[in-house]
């Protein structure tokens, strides 16, 4: 499952925002995960192509793709050097995919600020350094862990430590690995430690109820900049709203945006965001059991998209049978589109895209 990590400085809305994400999951009937963790939420990915597939095939069940939030606690001024006090963050943080950092945008005398005064960009600052010298605080541990190998000429510890040594600088500098020029071989070598700053970040301005319905303001303009600069994503929302809207079904939320002149609630936008950033890609499977959108990396194998629904499917593929999602709806269906010679066989070497329609045969 896709995992986006929660952060941001004590104050700042993060859980505001997380509730409404939980309540959002939570009213997502039918959801095979139930059990989770309680700083946990996963949400369904919006996706209008599922509804209309669902118009036409009136499948029983309809699964949307799925996106999981986890609220990473404990990341404050000094979280990577206080012993043991940080682990915590550390262990939620590494497993997730990409991090959403919400910024405090919005001015209220009642919600202390931890530093005395409103200032996206400072706390941007002070969360990144926290990141950037955890990371560092690895690089170090492992460069002097890979010292006695190094040193007895082990070919792979000599090219790990070389790119150790190249993002060290960056980090010293409080900068992301993100940063830094790695080709993919360099890339794959330093993966398995699973550092926090090569992943995607995405801003998250929480602004003002008064901010509404254009939510932007000055806190804004100065995080968009920040984020232009580091080739980060920005999002804006307004947590309390979020929260509003959490508790309301599908038609009164819908009512309830357009009143306030919103076309799109914060938290879709903030899983669209977080979607495109991971770069990823939907297909969908339209059977009259289900109706189900599926997640893949852009350009990803027919076999490897199979894989998605069951593992046994990538070894067991035989062929796809692809029909665009425009051409199924605009021939009423998988039978009409059919006819109308619309499906494509596609063998093992093709690579699925995004709104594919997709029948997979396999040996299996
Ligand atoms: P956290 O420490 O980052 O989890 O922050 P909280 O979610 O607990 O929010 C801190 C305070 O800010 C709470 O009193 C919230 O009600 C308030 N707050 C959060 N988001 C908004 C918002 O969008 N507008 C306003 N006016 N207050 C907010």
């Amino acid at each position: 499952n896709l995992a986006c990590g929660i952060v941001g400085l004590p104050n700042v809305g993060k859980s505001t925002l997380f509730n409404a994400i939980a309540r959002a999951g939570a009213e997502a009937a039918n959801y095979p995960f139930c059990t989770i963790e309680p700083n946990v939420g996963i949400v369904p990915v919006p996706d209008v192509r599922v509804d209309k597939l669902s118009e036409i095939v009136k499948p029983n069940k309809i699964q949307y793709a799925t996106i999981e939030f986890v609220d990473i606690a404990g990341l404050v001024r000094g979280a990577s050097s206080g012993e043991g006090r940080g682990n915590q963050f550390l262990e939620n943080i590494q497993h997730t995919d990409a991090i959403v950092q919400v910024v405090r945008c919005f001015d209220n005398d009642d919600v202390v600020h931890v530093d005395g005064q409103v200032d996206p960009i400072s706390d941007i600052e002070t969360i990144n350094l926290e990141l950037a010298l955890a990371d560092l605080e690895k690089v170090n541990r492992n460069i002097e862990r890979l010292g006695k190998k190094v040193r007895s000429g082990d070919k792979d510890a000599v090219k790990t430590v070389e790119v150790l040594q190249k993002i060290q600088p960056a980090l010293n500098e409080g900068k992301a690995i993100r940063s830094v020029d790695l080709n993919d071989d360099e890339k794959q070598l330093i993966k398995h430690y699973m550092f926090i700053t090569v992943k995607e970040m995405i801003y998250c301005c929480n602004v003002s109820e008064d901010d509404l319905p254009e939510m932007e303001n000055d806190y804004v303009q100065k995080v968009r900049v920040c984020g232009a600069e580091e080739n980060a994503g920005v999002v804006t929302i307004c947590a309390q709203i979020e929260q509003e809207i959490a508790q309301l079904d599908k038609e009164e939320a819908a009512e309830f945006l357009a009143d306030v002149g919103l076309t799109e609630s914060g938290l879709d936008k903030l899983i669209h965001k977080s979607f495109q950033t991971l770069g990823l890609s939907t297909y969908l499977t339209a059977g009259e059991i289900e109706v189900r959108a599926w997640t893949i990396p852009i350009d990803c194998p027919a076999p490897q998209a199979a894989a998605v629904i069951h593992t046994d499917f990538e070894k067991g593929f035989i062929r796809a049978e692809v029909i665009a999602f425009d051409d199924v709806i605009e021939h009423g269906g998988r039978q009409g589109a059919k006819e109308a010679g619309k499906v494509r066989v596609e063998g093992k070497d093709y690579l699925v895209q995004d709104g594919d329609v997709i029948l997979f045969l396999t040996n299996t």
